[in-house]
């Protein structure tokens, strides 16, 4: 069993009086300060986004359905009123149906959630629901209800716990002492909160275009197969409180807006049949889409026979992948995810040239693509174009300074092209970028001994070194600024 994220937050910390957990947290401000500042949030939610992407396991990195959930949940985040808020979306490996929210506009999404929504619009609908506890701040109106004074520490607990979670069995015993209900229950918004989220992300469905009645019939399907299953709620009911109430709001609220048949995008329906042909072993993912296609049971043939292709690859039958993505070549099919695949399959037999080909290609229909830009990286390396390779990833990193998937090929690029120093430099971005210092650091030392490199490359491995030596001693300063505030003030 396990909870996700935001479900060890207040209720732990009667559990937990242990100071020593504040280690490596952000500077949360001033103990005496009541509110929880934007700011605060951005850090808080940097801080376990930070852990989530180096110790969830269901973490799940795929540039292309990121990519589309990104997309989708910036067409309806633009129509809300989170002027200069930045948001990221990102993917969990998870059967269950949930989505959640953190602060400072992380949103976690369950490949489950995906493949339970039948439309676009309902995956809209609870991504509009999220943002909107979001742009509400209703985490800090919730946690402002609770104990005003104590909060800047109660998060820096939250967010230590959340740390150790993965390498403590702190949680397991709070678990097995049967908190989970009552930590459940602290963690769901009040019923006035998902009013308003629904209110308002309402309005967001309908501004983008999306079909506002989408909301009210995922909700109360999700409510049925609640009583389906019994006890066994989907977990998005557990956080997100749902009531026969709530839904008759969300209902009067649409039923004077005009009635408006909503198609779904390719992209959705495509992002969903990858995700099912990824689920079980290769071969009853290959029978599961090749009976779709062949008795026409499927809601759009597209994404169907790119769901057999996916799931033929995965079986390593590229002959049989060939053949879907040929038969959807002459249906004039455009898509990022299908070029992606082609390229795959290249590089499955061996052809990096002809996957080069072709990432060129959708690359200037797609250029925003990561997924093309990485695997044009790995092609080029493949066939032995390692200068090409790395003015690649030099301009790329240019236009994208964060992308650590980015700086690891370059680190990979030098390491071809027998390049220490600058490959020490780059791993030490990726660690950076990864929030660990301490690593980030000992790359750079390891670049400045690599024995290669020129006065110019020597001299920018200095001064990122003294910049990183600076943070990490900031850092060092407010983790022992928070353990003393900690010590000082026991929790209970
Ligand atoms: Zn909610």
């Amino acid at each position: 069993m396990r909870i996700k994220l935001w479900a060890f937050l207040l209720p732990l910390l009667v559990l937990l009086p242990s100071a020593s957990m504040a280690d490596g947290l952000p500077d949360l401000g001033e103990a005496s300060q009541a509110n929880l500042t934007p700011a605060m949030e951005k850090r808080i939610g940097e801080s376990i986004m930070r852990d989530i992407r180096l110790h969830e396991p269901s973490f799940m990195e795929d540039p292309e359905i990121s990519g589309y959930l990104n997309r989708l949940g910036s067409r309806l985040v633009a129509q809300s009123t989170a002027i200069g808020q930045g948001f990221e979306f990102f993917l969990l490996k998870d059967a269950t149906i949930n989505a959640f929210a953190m602060p400072g506009g992380y949103i976690g999404v369950h490949t489950g959630l995906i493949l339970a929504a039948q439309s676009e619009s309902e995956l809209s609908s609870v991504l509009a629901h999220e943002i909107s506890h979001v742009t509400q701040r209703h985490l800090a109106r919730q946690v402002g209800l609770q104990s005003q004074s104590q909060l800047p520490m109660l998060l820096s607990l939250a967010v230590a716990i959340l740390a150790a979670r993965s390498h403590s069995d702190v949680a397991a015993g709070a678990m097995m002492a049967g908190q989970a209900a009552g930590i459940q229950h602290q963690l769901s918004y009040s019923r006035d909160f998902e009013r308003e989220s629904d209110r308002v992300g309402l309005q967001l469905l309908e501004r983008s275009g999306f079909d506002v009645r989408a909301m009210a019939s995922f909700f109360l399907r999700l409510q049925k197969s609640s009583r389906l299953y019994d006890n066994k709620a989907p977990s998005y009911l557990l956080t997100h409180p749902l009531t026969t109430e709530r839904i008759a709001d969300i209902e009067n609220r649409i039923q004077d807006l005009p009635y408006k048949q909503v198609p779904d995008a390719l992209e959705f329906l495509m992002v969903r049949a990858k995700i099912q042909a990824s689920e079980g072993t290769p071969a009853d993912a290959v029978a599961e889409f090749a009976a779709q296609v062949r008795d026409h049971k499927f809601i759009n043939e597209i994404a169907a026979r790119y769901g057999l292709a996916i799931a033929q690859w995965r079986a390593k039958n590229y002959a049989g992948a060939e053949q879907e993505l040929e038969e959807l070549r002459r249906r004039h099919v455009s898509s990022a995810m299908l070029e992606g695949l082609a390229a795959e399959l290249c590089m499955g037999r061996k052809d990096a040239a002809g996957a080069l080909k072709i990432l060129r290609l959708a690359m200037v229909r797609y250029p925003q693509e990561r997924g093309l830009a990485y695997a044009q990286v790995e092609a080029l390396l493949a066939l032995g174009q390692t200068q090409e390779a790395l003015r690649v990833t030099v301009d790329d990193l240019q236009i994208y300074p964060s992308d650590l998937r980015m700086y690891g090929l370059q680190a990979k690029t030098y390491a071809t092209l027998g390049k220490r120093l600058l490959q020490h430099r780059a791993l030490s971005e990726v660690y950076a970028l990864q929030g660990q210092l301490l690593a980030a650091i000992e790359q750079l030392q390891l670049a400045q001994k690599a024995g290669d490199g020129d006065f110019y490359e020597h001299s920018t491995v200095d001064s990122r070194l003294r910049e990183l030596k600076q943070r990490q001693a900031q850092e060092a300063k407010e983790a022992k600024e928070n353990k003393q505030r900690l010590s000082q003030r026991p929790l209970l």
